[in-house]
């Protein structure tokens, strides 16, 4: 396989990537984006590179402002682009990389279309949907070749049939047009639901959501049927021929048990090989031995964690997808099989905690605003003193310092100026409203965070001699960040001298990112998000670490 160097302008190169567009039809909530990454997988299992892309018909600019009981969670990327959860199923079923480049949203497509109108750069011309935005979905799509991936697979949100999709469908018709039939594949996701009553499995629905996809010049080459029965091939035979797809392309995905086991479900179908051939490309036998592993570890764990997510956002488990899964990737390097009890933090501000008297572990995940943070402070405090392993992300880390700040170092009234900027003790609060002019010259690192969010990775300095330098091995880490609030370096000293220990900081001592506390079996609370850096085949040391301490605490 002939490989792009990164600076070489992919025109420029023999490499070519190849375009598998993923649409799906008949409902939503199929799993798409799953079915995506776990074809991806199995290219990489092949020796291939990919890379991946989501493609959001909605007209918000990027979900970062949408609350996470509509849409689940924000998923953020290294370089800092605030993106669809399937965007981390993309990262955790592959090696990939994501960026800006791996989102696109109408928003976002239209907001470009409508900047380059007002610079005049359409020269007096009528803007419209059909070249102008279609135009711009294309140069979206086109810049994934810059990844120099072998394949790359653009996964188009929504249901073939809604309006919002249709600039975005008709912009993957034309690129087969102008890239060719050996570049371009369309894979489409359908339903093929049992009728119990009947006791039948019925393929209309595919069949007219692919006649959908023919009306607007669509045929696809591939379609996968989500199915909770076997379909029989007489079945598979007549979708393939009302659907005009080769019978061998009709391929089945039924129900597993884990996502995890997507990638060798997919494998039995011959998935790969089909697209593979398609392309024209190798097709070498598959080293899928880690996801082998991956599943035998999920279907072989023998003792079960309970670990308690206090949140917010509990009524939805999309709002903490990643975590959900660095969770259970943290029960798979232990051997271990890990069930949330999700914990509503204002339950606990009712109630008391005594409803967490019996779990292994407590984790406080990232969140917004006010509501539910003493609930929050509650379960920390719980977790403390009755030495129960305690992970805190973010918002949990903020409330982990103020939890200390009240009730060991005796900081009365101490909180975070998110939810009280008039405090007199803001523990954690905005740079600018701690920060000397002097220190602000200083800090090398960017200048808007003082106001806004601090987006992406970062670098972290870990100090020796603590939980988190045991878990990770290592000395510097790189985490991603969303937040605005900072631990406030004014009470740095005063707290580290109550016994707070600041166990990773960004490298120029400027900004405490990790926190412990001492005389605790595991405690410890990051201003970062590790979640998005955990993958089931290489678990993040923190959640590996949390449920290694939940594990001994609990005796198994
Ligand atoms: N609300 C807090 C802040 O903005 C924490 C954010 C988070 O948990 N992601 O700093």
């Amino acid at each position: 396989m002939v490989r792009c160097s990164a600076n070489v302008p992919p025109v420029m190169t023999k490499c070519k990537t190849r375009f598998i567009f993923v649409t799906g039809g008949v409902v939503s909530s199929l799993g798409k984006g799953i079915a995506a990454a776990s074809l991806a997988a199995l290219f990489e299992a092949r020796g291939l590179t990919v890379t991946m892309q989501k493609l959001d018909p909605y007209l918000n600019v990027d979900p970062g402002t949408m609350s996470p009981f509509q849409h689940g969670e924000v998923f953020v990327t290294d370089d800092g682009a605030e993106t669809d959860l399937d965007l981390g199923h993309y990262e955790r079923f592959t090696h990939a990389t994501m960026s800006k480049r791996s989102n696109f949203t109408s928003g976002r497509i239209y907001e470009s279309v409508i900047r380059r109108e007002r610079r005049g750069d359409y020269l007096g011309a009528t803007v419209q949907v059909i070249p102008h935005v279609t135009n711009a979905i294309k140069e979206a799509i086109l810049s994934l070749r810059t990844d120099a991936a072998d394949i790359a697979l653009v996964e188009i949100g929504g249901t073939v049939g809604d309006i919002e999709s249709q600039p975005f469908l008709e912009a993957i018709r034309q690129l087969r047009f102008e890239l060719g039939r050996k570049s371009t594949a369309f894979m489409h996701l359908t339903l093929v639901p049992y009728i119990a009553s009947a006791g039948e499995i019925k393929t209309k629905p595919t069949q007219h959501s692919v006649q959908k996809l023919r009306e607007i010049g669509i045929q696809p080459d591939v379609l996968l049927c989500r199915t909770e029965r076997d379909i029989p091939q007489s079945q598979k035979d007549k979708i393939a021929l009302f659907c005009n797809v080769a019978r061998e392309a009709v391929i089945e995905a039924p129900d597993v048990d884990t996502i995890y086991g997507v990638p060798l479900s997919l494998r039995g179908g011959r998935l790969g090989s089909i697209l593979l051939e398609h392309f024209g490309l190798p097709d070498n036998e598959p080293d899928i031995s880690s996801w082998e592993d991956i599943c035998h570890r999920i279907r072989n764990a023998k003792y079960e964690l309970h670990i308690a997510m206090v949140g917010k956002y509990i009524g939805l488990a999309d709002a903490y997808k990643s975590v959900n899964e660095a969770l259970f990737h943290g029960g798979m390097s232990n051997n271990v099989k890990i069930c949330i009890d999700y914990i509503d933090a204002e339950f606990l501000e009712s109630e008391g905690t005594d409803c967490l008297r019996n779990v292994h572990g407590i984790l406080v995940p990232g969140g917004f605003g006010e509501r539910g943070t003493e609930g929050k402070i509650a379960a920390i405090r719980f977790a403390r003193e009755n030495k129960i392993p305690y992970l805190g992300i973010c918002l949990g880390m903020q409330m982990a310092v103020v939890e200390f700040a009240r009730h060991v170092a005796a900081i009365e009234g101490a909180t975070s100026s998110e939810f009280d900027s008039e405090s007199e003790h803001p523990v954690i609060a905005l740079m600018t409203e701690w920060e000397t002019e002097g220190e602000r010259v200083q800090r090398s690192i960017n200048d808007d965070m003082g106001g806004t969010m601090r987006l992406g990775g970062y670098p972290c300095r870990l100090t020796e001699n603590t939980t988190t330098h045991t878990a990770y091995g290592k000395d510097e880490i790189r985490e991603r960040h969303r937040h605005r609030y900072e631990f406030n370096n004014t009470y740095r000293e005063r707290l580290q001298a109550a016994g707070l220990v600041v166990a990773g900081e960004l490298p120029d001592g400027s900004l405490v990112e990790i926190i412990e506390v001492r005389d605790h079996p595991w405690f410890v609370a990051c201003q970062f998000h590790p979640e998005f850096l955990s993958r089931p085949y290489a678990p993040h040391p923190l959640f590996a670490g949390f449920v290694a301490a939940a594990k001994q605490c609990s005796g198994a």
